[in-house]
């Protein structure tokens, strides 16, 4: 007997990641994962089984002009050579916009794609790439079921409040609002808080997300009450190569004196700015940490200044905090930007247990902390293929 499984896609700009999930006695397992990379520049494909061992590379000699069509035929042609007794029975995508229609993954058809395309409006960098594969799928394979996750969904639930800005009303009523992303990663620590911290699960508490797009998020209960990131994912706190929160007058300032209009911004505060802008370094953590360029501690030092701002914000809309969870590849990785965070955060009781944090443990604050601190591995992977599984079944 074959095992069902459901291959996961997360199509971005220059890459496709995919990771195959195979049903065993009721859960979901890991069996493949891996991707395509530098699409448009010079494309390269890995794969790896459950136990991190790479079972498949290709590169394509520099110059091929891959695109997402060709990177995810070769995906499908390796999903398909290497059955290990599974049978695809669905695909789960990450799709980053699902606007205000859509507070719940949904199985795609036409109509549901028709409008996924309107939102294209809503996140221009990355709603095209992730729709691509969908269509793609529909006209070669539409047989196979697919079901598409959203990065703003849960957020969904939060108040009315939360999700306004002080504009006209007309504006809210068209879609001018704050949405929130990285959504998938914070209902998997959603999801798994009540086996860590039971009290905090049904209590506040924030998650970091930090990876190269970076947000926080409130949870009361475990659902999402105020996020940093808001309209767009450029908002909120600073990050690889984005900006996070400007004040607008300074988009005002480029127009008027600068004379950059709206694509030179785009590329200014999207793609220029964040570490990499302050530091004329990276945007690599990593590598920022390591460097003795006066710059790039600088832009160290604004990210964690400016994660302690919104944490006692998000403290804030929750009337208190039980607990912070890191994630995300700086959350997961550097116990050095935590240990920072958590010192900053110690007016909101949170005291740092320093060797647990080194050792890389899940549990980093001391046994007396008012204030839990953990850090967490996310798997929006998971969360995707667990969703499409209900959907099917
Ligand atoms: P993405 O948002 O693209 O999924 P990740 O979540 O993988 O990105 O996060 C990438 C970031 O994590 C990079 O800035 C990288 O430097 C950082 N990172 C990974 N490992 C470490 C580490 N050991 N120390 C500090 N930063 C790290």
């Amino acid at each position: 007997m074959k095992r069902d499984a459901i291959a996961v896609l997360n199509a971005g700009s220059s890459s496709i990641k995919f990771s195959l999930f195979a049903h065993d006695g009721g859960e979901l397992a890991l069996a493949l994962h891996g991707q395509v990379e530098g699409i448009h520049t010079v494309p390269r494909f890995a794969a790896k089984n459950a136990a991190g061992q790479t079972v498949s590379t290709h590169a394509w000699p520099e110059g091929t002009r891959l695109g997402h069509e060709d990177a995810l035929e070769h995906i499908v042609a390796f999903v398909r050579g290497h059955p290990q007794g599974m049978q695809l029975v669905g695909l789960g995508h990450r799709v980053v916009h699902g606007g205000p229609k859509y507070t719940q993954p949904v199985r795609v058809d036409r109509q549901v794609l028709a409008d996924l395309e309107e939102f294209v409006a809503l996140a221009p960098l990355h709603q095209p790439h992730n729709l691509e594969p969908i269509w793609l799928t529909l006209e070669r394979r539409p047989e196979l079921p697919q079901v598409a996750c959203f990065d703003t969904a849960f957020h969904r639930v939060q108040p009315e409040l939360a999700q306004m800005f002080a504009l006209p009303m007309e504006l809210h009523d068209a879609g001018v609002r704050r949405y929130g992303f990285h959504g998938l990663s914070y209902e998997y620590i959603a999801s798994v808080l009540p086996q860590l911290d039971p009290a905090a699960a049904a209590g506040r508490t924030v998650v970091l997300h930090l990876g190269n797009g970076a947000s926080m998020c409130a949870l009361a209960g475990g659902r999402s009450v105020a996020s940093t990131m808001g309209f767009s994912a450029v908002d909120g706190l600073p990050m690889g190569t984005r900006s996070g929160a400007l004040d607008p007058g300074v988009i005002l300032y480029l127009m008027d004196q600068r004379g950059m209009d709206a694509r030179a911004i785009e590329k200014l505060i999207y793609s220029q700015s964040g570490l990499l802008g302050v530091s004329g370094v990276s945007s690599d953590m990593r590598e920022l940490l390591a460097s003795a360029e006066p710059r790039a501690a600088l832009a160290v030092d604004l990210y964690v200044y400016r994660i302690g701002r919104e944490l006692g914000s998000l403290a804030a809309a929750l009337g208190g905090l039980d607990a912070i969870v890191f994630t995300g590849g700086i959350g997961e990785n550097s116990a050095d930007i935590r240990a920072r965070v958590c010192r900053d955060a110690a007016w909101l009781g949170v005291a740092l247990d320093e060797q647990a944090n080194r050792r890389g443990e899940q549990r980093i604050s001391s046994g007396a902390s008012k204030t839990a601190a953990y850090a967490v591995r996310t798997n929006e992977e998971l969360m995707i293929a667990m969703h499409a599984w209900r959907l099917l079944a």
